[in-house]
């Protein structure tokens, strides 16, 4: 009987072969071919028709190795004779790459044959690449994201305009590029750079030189000025310097240079080109990818908004020293003018008062008016007074005159003078200062600062009494002024003592939000603190502690 594709002409087949053998190898799904120890095939099965396309008639009797590419031909003979010489059996993958086919491919000898067994792989072989790209996409995902992070940090951690740019390009460098640099533009049509780095720094002072001799301008045609001037990423992931700058000197110079790819992304806020960030390439062992040019965008999103942040940060500054400098000039001009208006207005009110002589006619009735043209007065001074006071501390011109007196004694004597404020609002007053309290502190601060939680008591008071009392112990002096009026809120108690800090409305209750500030700065100069305790429509007590200072 003669087996289906055997050539059972040939005198060198064996005679199994020509039965049960190929019956089975007929029906097989891999490809099968048996051959003689010199490689000539015998036998081929249907499976391997189909995978090489070729008749078997075309096949039988040729050397196995001669039915591949040429390419291929050595190493499948150099393992097919080895397996013919030792009977070791070989497998080993193979690649068909014109059609880009893979296969394994298993050799056996047996009864003085050998027997090559081929299963394609192609599709395993494809899954694999597709998760082997995955995980790489994983991957560099994760590494970009764990650089990114880092980069937020330590682009957060400045403030300054030039800082954040070094930092950005010290990040950048080596992780993402060989060399990196910061350009921005300028109003004349220049471009500056900020910051570069290098994994050779020699090459940060030549790169420096080549923009000396071939400067970036906003209008050039690629490249930063380009970028600087559309917001546009440019990316050349391979550079051949002859291609864009021809054989002249600049293409010598960036050969020097060593750039072989280039990343240019904007650094943009609110829609304004604020620099140019680009990442450099030298062509060792890394490529750029459409990837890279994410992360780099991604990156200058994070630059841009540090450098923001900075801005508003800068210009916040700017404002306050201006706000400060404003408030200094203005205070001192409404203070010269003040303080000749109150004299003049202290002697009108001597030439009004009974007795003088001569009398003023209509006197009684015009004293009155001047007595209310003074309290204003007053008011208009310890207004201005405030605001000069504001502009000293902030100035660190806040000097303290020490001196030994007794703060008991000083509260009898201030009271008083709140008699006629007092009364209008209609609070009564109970004083608490029999026992001497002596220190050695600031008297005219320490007025300021009686009268300042006196003023406050009566203004926020709502007619309701007011405690003021002055105690002391060995170490320590308390001055505290207790009202019952409107009270504050907890969570607004911390804010009190801030600058311009107003809680109650300002519709009700007049002033600039300076007095516990100012308060709060004499006795942090003394050495004390200020410590509140208030409820809302339960009044407030403010206690001074001050520490009495051993006698100098
Ligand atoms: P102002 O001149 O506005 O009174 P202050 O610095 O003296 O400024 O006080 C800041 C804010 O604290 C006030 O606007 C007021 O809302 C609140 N405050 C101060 N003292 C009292 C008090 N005794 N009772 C209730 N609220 C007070």
């Amino acid at each position: 009987m003669t087996g289906q594709g055997l050539a059972s002409d040939d005198a060198r087949v064996p005679d199994d072969a020509a039965g049960l053998d190929t019956v089975l190898w007929e029906q097989f799904p891999e490809s099968v071919a048996f051959c003689a120890t010199d490689g000539v095939c015998l036998y081929v099965n249907p499976a391997l028709e189909r995978t090489y396309g070729r008749q078997r008639g075309e096949m039988l009797g040729q050397r196995l190795w001669d039915l591949y590419p040429e390419a291929l031909r050595p190493q499948l003979q150099e393992r097919f004779l080895r397996v013919a010489a030792t009977g070791e059996p070989a497998e080993f993958e193979w690649h068909l790459a014109p059609r880009e086919r893979w296969f394994v491919k298993r050799l056996f000898r047996s009864h003085g044959r050998v027997y090559v067994i081929s299963r394609e792989i192609t599709s395993e072989k494809k899954q694999e690449a597709i998760l082997r790209g995955l995980y790489d996409e994983t991957r560099r995902a994760q590494r970009h994201a764990a650089f990114l992070a880092q980069a937020s940090e330590v682009l957060a951690s400045s403030l300054e305009h030039d800082e954040i740019l070094q930092r950005l390009t010290n990040l950048a460098v080596p992780p993402l590029a060989d060399g990196c640099c910061v350009d921005v533009p300028m109003p004349d049509g220049s471009v500056r750079r900020v910051a570069a780095a290098h994994v050779r720094p020699e090459l940060v002072t030549r790169s420096r030189e080549y923009h000396e001799r071939f400067p970036l301008r906003l209008d050039d045609a690629t490249g930063i000025g380009k970028v600087l001037r559309t917001g546009v990423t440019e990316f050349v992931p391979e550079l051949r310097p002859e291609a864009l700058f021809g054989d002249g000197e600049a293409a010598r110079w960036v050969r020097e240079l060593g750039v072989s790819a280039f990343i240019t992304v904007p650094l943009m806020s609110r829609g304004r080109v604020l620099g140019a960030l680009t990442l450099v390439n030298s062509g060792g062992g890394r490529r750029y990818t459409q990837a890279d040019v994410r992360l780099a965008e991604d990156l200058a999103r994070r630059a841009a908004s540090s450098l923001d942040n900075g801005r508003l940060y800068t210009e916040a500054q700017e404002a306050i020293r201006a706000r400060d400098s404003f408030l200094s000039v203005a205070s001192h001009e409404l203070n010269t003018p003040l303080t000749s208006l109150t004299l003049n207005v202290q002697a009108l009110r001597r030439q009004l008062e009974p007795g003088h002589d001569p009398v003023v006619p209509g006197a009684d009735s015009t004293i009155t008016k001047v007595v209310a043209v003074q309290r204003q007065l007053a008011r208009m001074s310890s207004l201005v007074r405030e605001l000069l006071d504001v502009s000293r501390i902030t100035a660190g011109r806040l000097r303290l005159e020490r001196e030994d007196m007794d703060l008991a004694a000083l509260t009898r004597e201030l009271v008083p003078r709140f008699a006629e404020e007092l009364a209008r609002a209609g609070c009564a007053l109970r004083l608490e200062a029999a026992e001497p309290a002596t220190g050695h502190w600031d008297r005219l601060r320490m007025e300021q600062v009686l009268q300042n939680l006196l003023s406050n008591a009566i203004k926020y008071g709502r007619g309701r009494p007011i405690d003021v009392r002055v105690s002391s112990d060995e170490t320590r002096v308390w001055l505290s002024v207790t009202d019952e009026g409107v009270g504050i809120a907890p969570e607004a108690q911390h804010r009190l003592f801030q600058r311009f800090e107003r809680l109650a409305s300002e519709r009700h209750y007049g002033g600039l939000g300076l007095g516990l500030w100012i308060v709060k700065q004499i006795v942090d100069a003394m050495d004390g603190r200020i410590l509140v305790r208030s409820a809302p429509g339960r009044g407030s007590t403010f206690t001074v502690e001050l520490p009495r200072p051993a006698r100098e």
